[in-house]
């Protein structure tokens, strides 16, 4: 559409009328196409969007009420008029109703013609704007259905639950997460959820609904859903306002924490567990030094220095413990730089046994060996190997009988490096088999309670072998013997 020249068709058979028609509106600036029968007509409106039509009622190829019927199906928005000379008022009644906006007798005047195109072309106009605002209408209908869900894929997407209640305490929307997080199986829309709430939580909703102090704040607390710290969620409340300001409800954020819980709880444990370990050596010779030094006490020379010696291994055993939770600490910290090189496990083997041989000969133990003539290279910390080994061999020989024996197996499987050791100790019960790696755990038995150490010792050794990728296995038989078998990935 042009909207200084209409544009427009003529169909009717009638050459004369036709022409005559053309020439008077091209003067009137009307840009002007032509068909001389219905069917022609029916081809060019298909091709074009008039902005107005006159169709001749009589034709000899169709009637001029078909080709109507045609341009309402594919021009619904050209104005059209129907022209005969044969006018009816039954004629005129079912061009109307098949959409034409008028009627025109034959023959019309100049002026009578162009006043009723003239109001024709308005009512083209106005179809015209009726169209485009509805696609606009329609185009931003799409954009907020769009924008909607685009929205609720978000949220439904957020690991944290999200959960909305009006002012009346009825649940508007929640995304999944909510379920999970306030361990419930299902929410209905428009239900009140107060008694699905935990008490805490129901009691911070109630002062956000009834008081107005809140209405310009958030309020977080953390809450225990399941006990012993199995589902712990920190929950955010935040007023919702309505456009003019007013509160309309409260919207829930709920994050899970219990990780985070589990860790701080494990924390304050092991904060325990060191302060308790530190406090009895120091406590004991603590004790000794007060009884050497009060003179009301009479203590022989042999006494003092018995008290001594035993002060002495106490505090020995106390760096030991420090030492072990300093290294403990650096493999957490990564504060050690680690020095990876070739590294040669006989000699470390050796160098091991040389450092232990005191403690060996005093126990008269008999050691085995069994190692691969052509053992893989290994590329690792000379010193954390070297402290896997002698840990396991000091465990082998403290937690040896006197007479025992020790064999020492290092052989390689096409991936692994592979180390054994194994003695005719004491030996582990069943129960206390899986809890020897963890910190501080000591076997207590009638075996144990006469030989020292932190616990500590297998917690490094684990740590160490998982950072190269390998594992530590035991076995063992209360009574008989333990072996402890390490796999290490060979760096090939
Ligand atoms: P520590 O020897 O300092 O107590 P470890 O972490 O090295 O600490 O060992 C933890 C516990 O595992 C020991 O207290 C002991 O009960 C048990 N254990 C370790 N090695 C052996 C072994 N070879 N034979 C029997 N028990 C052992």
């Amino acid at each position: 559409m042009n909207n200084n020249n209409p544009h427009i068709i003529i169909i009717d058979d009638e050459k004369g009328l036709r022409e005559g028609t053309k020439r008077l509106l091209e003067e009137e600036n009307y840009t002007v196409d032509t068909a001389e029968n219905g069917l022609k007509g029916i081809e060019l409106i298909k091709k074009n969007d008039y902005d107005l039509a006159i169709i001749d009622l009589r034709m000899p190829d169709i009637e001029g009420t078909d080709v109507l019927k045609e341009l309402k199906l594919y021009r619904p928005n050209t104005v059209s008029f129907i022209a005969t000379a044969y006018a009816s008022f039954e004629t005129a009644v079912e061009s109307t109703r098949l959409g034409a906006y008028s009627y025109i007798p034959k023959p019309f005047s100049p002026d009578e013609l162009l006043h009723q195109l003239k109001q024709g072309y308005k009512q083209r106009l106005l179809l015209l704007e009726a169209e485009r605002l509805k696609i606009e209408r329609e185009k931003n209908l799409l954009e907020i259905a769009h924008e909607k869900s685009r929205l609720k894929t978000i949220i439904e997407a957020i690991s944290s639950g999200v959960l909305l209640i009006n002012k009346e305490g009825e649940v508007v929307y929640y995304n999944n997460a909510t379920l999970h997080k306030l361990n419930i199986d299902r929410l209905n829309i428009g239900e009140r959820i107060r008694g699905k709430l935990p008490d805490k939580i129901a009691a911070i909703l109630d002062s956000f609904l009834v008081s107005d102090e809140y209405h310009d704040k958030s309020v977080t607390a953390q809450i225990e859903i399941i006990p012993q710290n199995r589902l712990v969620i920190d929950a955010t409340f935040s007023p919702v306002p309505h456009p003019d300001g007013s509160f309309a409800g409260v919207v829930i954020v709920l994050k899970n924490i219990t990780g985070f819980k589990q860790v701080e709880h494990i924390k304050n444990e092991f904060i325990s567990m060191v302060a308790h370990e530190l406090k009895t050596p120091i406590a004991a010779v603590l004790g000794y030094i007060k009884i050497i030094l009060d003179d009301t006490i009479p203590v022989t020379y042999e006494q003092q220095h018995d008290f001594l010696s035993r002060s002495h291994i106490r505090l020995k055993s106390l760096l030991d413990l420090i030492n072990d939770l300093l290294d403990i600490s650096r493999m957490e910290l990564k504060t050690k730089q680690r020095e990876i090189q070739k590294i040669d496990i006989k000699e470390i083997l050796e160098s091991s046994l040389n450092l232990l041989e005191i403690e060996i000969s005093k126990k008269r133990l008999e050691i085995t060996t069994d190692i691969d003539y052509d053992l893989p290279e290994l590329k690792a910390d000379y010193a954390e190997i070297s402290r896997v080994l002698l840990n396991l061999l000091s465990n082998a020989i403290k937690y040896n009988i006197e007479n025992g024996k020790i064999f020492i197996k290092i052989h390689q499987s096409p991936n692994h490096l592979i180390i054994k050791v194994e003695d005719t100790g004491i030996g582990i019960k069943t129960d206390d088999k899986e809890k020897i790696f963890s910190e501080f755990f000591r076997a207590k038995n009638k075996f144990t309670r006469s030989i020292s150490g932190t616990g500590l010792g297998l917690t490094i050794v684990k740590r160490i072998v998982e950072s190269y990728h390998g594992k530590i296995d035991v076995e063992s038989e209360y009574e008989k013997g333990t072996a402890f078998t390490i796999h290490l990935p060979i760096n090939k």
